[in-house]
């Protein structure tokens, strides 16, 4: 295990698999449902805003902790909207996870592992290899809010983040 693995034992990470099975198992249609929608390419005739598209999902409960539900947001948009100059063709996925205490709404945190855990329920394994834990002002709304980066070609490939992309706080998730 190399030294920049952030103390991620393989138990640990066999357990996290195991987490986001039971979540995929639990909501395996509305997930897929989610991944489809916000991976496809944008329609002809749509009114363009470098195809940015909002696609959300919940609210559903933690597995973590019964009193508390998350709503999934996955926003889509061309690589261009983070560049200054000319973009690679592909586009950039935002997922933010946020959650509130179901009795009251009021905004709570989840601990990180569920977040992950969620986040490969929806991705499955091998997009998840390609994932960044985003903490650029443009990801998270609130402190509170978790976000994800995908990046992917214009074949709609997971590709490392582009050098023209302006996102210094996107770290991979895997080392
Ligand atoms: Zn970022």
């Amino acid at each position: 295990m190399s030294a920049d693995n952030q103390g991620v034992t393989a138990a640990e990470r066999s357990w996290a698999v195991d987490f986001s099975a039971r979540i995929h198992n639990k909501h395996a249609a509305e997930l897929n449902e989610l991944r489809t929608a916000m991976t496809e390419a944008p329609r002809r005739g749509e009114p363009r805003h470098l195809g940015r598209r909002q696609h959300r999902l919940g609210p559903l409960q933690s597995f973590e902790d019964a009193s508390v539900q998350l709503t999934m947001v996955a926003e889509s948009v061309e690589l261009g909207w983070f560049t200054v100059g000319p973009a690679p063709a592909g586009m950039c996925l935002t997922v933010s996870i946020a959650a509130h205490q179901k009795d009251t709404g009021i905004q709570t945190s989840l601990p990180l592992t569920e977040c992950d855990a969620w986040l490969q329920a929806l991705l499955g394994g091998q997009w998840m290899l390609h994932a960044y834990r985003c903490g650029c002002a443009t990801g998270a709304a609130s402190e509170n809010v978790v976000s994800y980066r995908l990046y992917l070609d214009a074949a709609r490939k997971p590709i490392r983040k582009p050098e023209e992309v302006l996102a210094d706080a996107c770290l991979p998730l895997q080392p």
